[in-house]
């Protein structure tokens, strides 16, 4: 006779899925939707030496080790807006299938989950004043019901407890996605995307602005400008993942 545990476990694979999306192996009581305890506990947070600017890891270990401060080439070549930006992860399975999930499938049952895992990686968060996350245009937003860096930025704001501010900066243009075109095009693609509604909200505030993944730095790069435009005095960037 099956427990009365056993019987709704069953009854919920009904609704909830039944295999891990990294490895397929079933799921029981593993605590993050989607995915087995073992891949889960597999996603481990990016270390080593990285760009103190941009936040990408540098491919050799001893890059830092005599000048702590050594920009990336792509820094070094044109500094970026935003006084220093950070990615928590590399953008592979299973985080990769997790950000899939919850960005395109609607999957917003991980975002506890991955906002968890922001935090745990977050060792010294910057002192800031304001957390923002990258802002969708509103028609995809109609379209995905919700916007991801929202979500992840209240899951970290819920541990960090400063004011969220989700109405102010704004995208301006729907743009399509960026992986395709070259870095000229990236910028064309995006120049005079985003603007803040309110500059006095702003204005002379250290930012923190939340997005999930960092591919090429472009948008996260554009949405800096726009902020120091209308008068942040610093603005940090805090991604999920990046890709390396
Ligand atoms: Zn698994
Ligand atoms: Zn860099």
């Amino acid at each position: 006779m099956p427990s009365p545990a056993a019987i709704i476990r069953q009854l919920l694979h009904v609704i909830l899925p039944v295999e891990c999306e990294t490895c397929s192996a079933s799921l029981t009581d593993d605590p993050v939707p989607f995915f087995c305890r073992q891949c889960w506990s597999g996603i481990k947070p990016l270390a080593g030496p990285a760009c103190p600017r941009c936040g990408r890891p540098f491919a050799s270990a001893v890059t830092l080790a005599y000048s702590p401060g050594h920009l990336c080439r792509a820094c070094r070549l044109r500094r970026p807006a935003y006084t220093s930006a950070w990615s928590l992860y590399p953008y592979e399975p299973p985080l990769q299938d997790a950000i899939r999930l919850f960005k395109y499938h609607g999957k917003v049952g991980l975002a506890d989950a991955l906002g968890d895992l922001m935090w745990a990686a977050l060792r010294q968060p910057p002192d800031v004043d304001l957390v923002m996350p990258v802002p969708l245009h509103p028609s995809r937003l109609r379209e995905r019901e919700f916007n991801q860096s929202l979500l992840l930025a209240d899951r970290l704001n819920r541990r960090l407890r400063l004011p969220l501010s989700h109405t102010n900066l704004v995208r301006l243009r729907r743009t399509e996605p960026q992986t395709e075109l070259t870095r000229a095009e990236r910028l064309k693609n995006l120049r005079k995307t985003f603007a803040v509604l309110r500059p006095s909200e702003v204005a002379d505030k250290r930012v923190l602005l939340v997005d999930d993944v960092m591919t090429t730095g472009t948008t996260v790069n554009e949405c800096a400008k726009a902020l120091r435009k209308a008068g942040a005095a610093d603005v940090y960037v805090g991604t999920l993942a990046c890709t390396i």
